[in-house]
């Protein structure tokens, strides 16, 4: 690990002024950021510690919630109005790492947490995401825990995220404070980038750009649902997750909310998938259709292939609960 300067500034204002040069990041349960300053994938020259900002409220708001960037996500989980109002989100959170992670990783920090693919992490390894301009090793190398939609010829990377997903198909949106104190609320199709040429921008933040709330409006429907295929039953990450929120009326699906994780280079959403239930009565026919649909653009390399028909299975047989 190299050397940096570590500051824990006494409010939001003084951490986004100390934040606001290039090389500076800021840090709250440091479950991500540690492991990749210790393997010297980041080093960051200043590291500004918000975890003590007050930045841990749950509070309803507009008959949704907003949800403080640093509340952990054990205490998200475990919040009773998620578990009534979004379920799907407590499944989310609970299917993700691991309990002493859950206590430590929060809720805006989850959102920015990097790829797992291999190379990013191996400094030897050519890496457009960690060293622009230094090609993909993940082409033509083992691939596996890749993304099939979003990506380019520069990058094949996964967003890794359990809780992303399910905020996704909850509306989510990322309330973020400027350096210059300016507030905006970003939706999270607005927030993450697609890879293109830039991977290694992810997100739509600025330097100084403190991520200070999330906020959800309220649900679209109580049939939600959340599923995730892995290759062991807890810590690991999504080889395929599904999240889903539906409202039912007379037996037919009148809205539908779907998002998915595992498959693309950010949490994924699809409306013309949702477009293809609205209305409809559920049926196997109607769910394989979804799933044709969601993957028409897909674009999988050897050894992701498998993605696609475990996807559909995923999607259909979450339909088929949610819908029951
Ligand atoms: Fe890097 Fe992206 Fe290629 Fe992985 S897929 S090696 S993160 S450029």
């Amino acid at each position: 690990m190299r050397p940096f300067d570590y500051q824990r500034p006494e409010s939001a204002e003084a951490a986004r002024a100390a934040a606001a040069s290039e090389g500076a990041s800021f840090i709250a349960g440091g479950t991500n950021l540690i492991d990749l300053m210790k393997l010297e994938v980041m080093a960051p020259e200043r590291v500004v510690d918000i975890s003590r900002l007050g930045l841990d409220g749950i509070e309803a708001q507009d008959g949704g919630m907003r949800i403080g960037a640093t509340v952990t996500n054990s205490d998200l989980a475990a919040d009773m109005t998620v578990r009534r109002r979004y379920p799907v989100l407590s499944r989310a959170l609970l299917a993700g790492a691991s309990g002493q992670l859950r206590n430590k990783a929060t809720t805006g920090g989850n959102l920015l947490q990097r790829t797992r693919c291999p190379y990013f992490y191996d400094t030897d390894a050519a890496c457009n995401k960690r060293a622009p301009g230094s090609g993909c090793a993940a082409l033509g190398g083992e691939m596996r825990n890749h993304a099939v939609l979003g990506i380019s010829e520069h990058c094949v990377a996964l967003h890794p995220s359990d809780m992303a997903v399910a905020m996704r198909v909850l509306d989510a949106r990322v309330e973020v404070a400027a350096a210059d104190g300016a507030v905006r609320d970003l939706a999270l199709d607005d927030f993450y980038r697609l890879p293109g040429d830039t991977p290694h921008l992810e997100t739509t933040l600025d330097p100084g750009d403190l991520i200070t709330a999330v906020r959800l409006p309220a649900p679209l429907g109580d049939r939600q649902v959340y599923r995730k295929v892995r290759d062991r039953a807890s810590y690991a990450f999504a080889l395929v997750s599904v999240a889903a929120v539906l409202r039912m009326e007379g037996g037919r699906i009148a809205e539908a909310a779907l998002a998915f994780g595992g498959l693309g280079s950010r949490p994924w959403r699809d409306p013309e998938v949702e477009r293809l239930l609205a209305g409809e009565a559920p049926s196997e026919a109607l769910f394989d259709k979804a799933g044709e649909v969601l993957l028409r653009d897909a674009t999988p390399h050897e050894g992701t292939e498998f993605k696609l028909p475990l996807a559909k299975r995923a999607l259909k047989a979450v339909l088929t609960e949610a819908a029951q």
